[in-house]
């Protein structure tokens, strides 16, 4: 049975926010003090009026920080600025990722298994459901007082679990015939270049004879081409094998859960544009946090943003936002509430999508109610369609109040 509940915050996050803090706890800092005789009378916001992150700036990065930048500089600078990085809450999607790597870790680096290979399967499937419940229990956490459905109703769970298992079975098989070794560890190899600050875990790096092969796991099936966010990865991890391991790569390889591998020779000077490319976007990014520009630098696409958990909190995706990219989101004045915690719910009528201003969308099955002081409202991924004026939240809704 679904489960469909939603999260509600107030936390102080814009000036507005900040503004309010000040009335309820006026012994906060003379730096909240200033922020309140700058700020509104208190009762009402202009909708423009979202954060801007001040992250910390880059030192070292790793491949997939290098593609969030390449993205978007805006979202990087959400998730370095702790007063907002929290917004950002694991998905089950991403944790099933996680448990699956785990799983295939422990498969390729364990050499004591049952000669039995019902009592092998039985170690692996023990292991997926310690893995599980420890992500589980993370997501739960993440996103109370939501409550997410038990992991067995996640989207892909059995598959992915049937798939990951499989997986390790061969792995365990091959391993103990000796037919690969890995190089520093086996698969999760932390690598690090002191000269450029990149690092960073490989999935897993095998050699066999003298070639060395860098391998991106995959949960799915039928991987075709590798996309460029997979292949700039990739090309990024053989840079650190050469800088550690002295030699490049012979493939950089992507293999997904069927075992099936689609591999690309590697080129040294492909590997060498990756990391410039890299470089040159870290560089960019410490320039625009530090002259104030990561509001002005986003560009935010249907695409893009799709994914994304600072939508609640980003001006430029609320200016870009039309109906037609098919997204489930709006923002606008809190119209009417309800504060039973049996079925609270809130009518916000909308300031965005701009074509939709003036009218009402309706949000029931509130994981809680909606905070009584708060004049606006911010909402994404509920049950039904984008542009929906009756909708009900599911667990992963998320609403941003002020
Ligand atoms: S919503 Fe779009 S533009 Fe805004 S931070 Fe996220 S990805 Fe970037």
């Amino acid at each position: 049975m679904s489960v469909f509940l939603t999260i509600s915050r107030l936390r102080p996050t814009t000036s507005f926010d900040q503004t309010l803090a000040c009335q309820a706890f006026p012994f906060l800092t003379s730096g909240c003090l200033t922020e309140f005789r700058q700020g509104s009378s208190g009762c009402y916001v202009e909708p423009s009026d979202f954060p801007t992150p001040a992250p910390t700036p880059i030192g070292e990065f790793s491949p997939s920080l290098a593609n969030q930048l390449l993205s978007c500089q805006l979202r990087v600078g959400f998730s370095r600025d702790l007063r907002y990085s929290e917004w950002n809450r694991p998905s089950t999607h991403a944790a099933l990722g996680l448990v699956a790597h785990a799983v295939t870790e422990v498969a390729f680096r364990v050499r004591d298994w049952p000669q039995d290979p019902s009592a092998r399967r039985q170690r692996l499937e023990d292991l997926w459901a310690q893995e599980i419940q420890r992500q589980a229990a993370r997501i739960a956490e993440a996103w109370a007082p939501a409550t997410p459905p038990p992991a067995e109703d996640w989207l892909a769970y059995a598959l992915t679990r049937i798939r990951t298992i499989r997986r390790a079975e061969k792995q365990v098989e091959k391993a103990t015939r000796g037919r690969v070794k890995a190089t520093r560890g086996g698969v999760e190899v932390k690598l690090r270049d002191e000269s450029s600050k990149l690092f960073g875990r490989a999935d897993r790096i095998e050699q066999v004879g003298q070639a060395t092969r860098v391998i991106d796991l995959k949960t799915g099936l039928r991987q075709a081409e590798p996309s460029e966010e997979q292949r700039r990865q990739l090309l990024l991890y053989a840079v650190l094998i050469h800088r550690v391991e002295g030699q490049w790569p012979v493939s950089i390889d992507v293999e997904d859960a069927s075992g099936s591998t689609y591999s690309q020779p590697l080129v040294p000077e492909e590997a060498e544009a990756a990391l410039a490319e890299a470089i040159a976007a870290v560089d960019s990014f410490n320039q625009v946090v530090a002259e104030s520009r990561l509001l002005a630098v986003a560009e935010p696409s249907p695409d893009r943003c799709r994914w994304c958990d600072f939508r609640v909190m980003c001006a430029p995706f609320w200016k870009a936002l039309r109906t037609d990219w098919g997204q489930r989101a709006a923002a606008g004045s809190i119209v009417g509430r309800g504060d039973s915690p049996a079925s609270p719910y809130v009518t916000i009528e909308l300031d965005y999508p701009r074509d939709l201003a003036g009218t009402d969308l309706h949000i029931s099955g509130l994981a809680a109610p909606v905070s009584p002081d708060a004049t606006k409202a911010a909402a994404t991924d509920w049950v039904g369609t984008a542009g929906a004026q009756d909708s009900r939240a599911r667990w992963s809704t998320t609403i941003r109040v002020w």
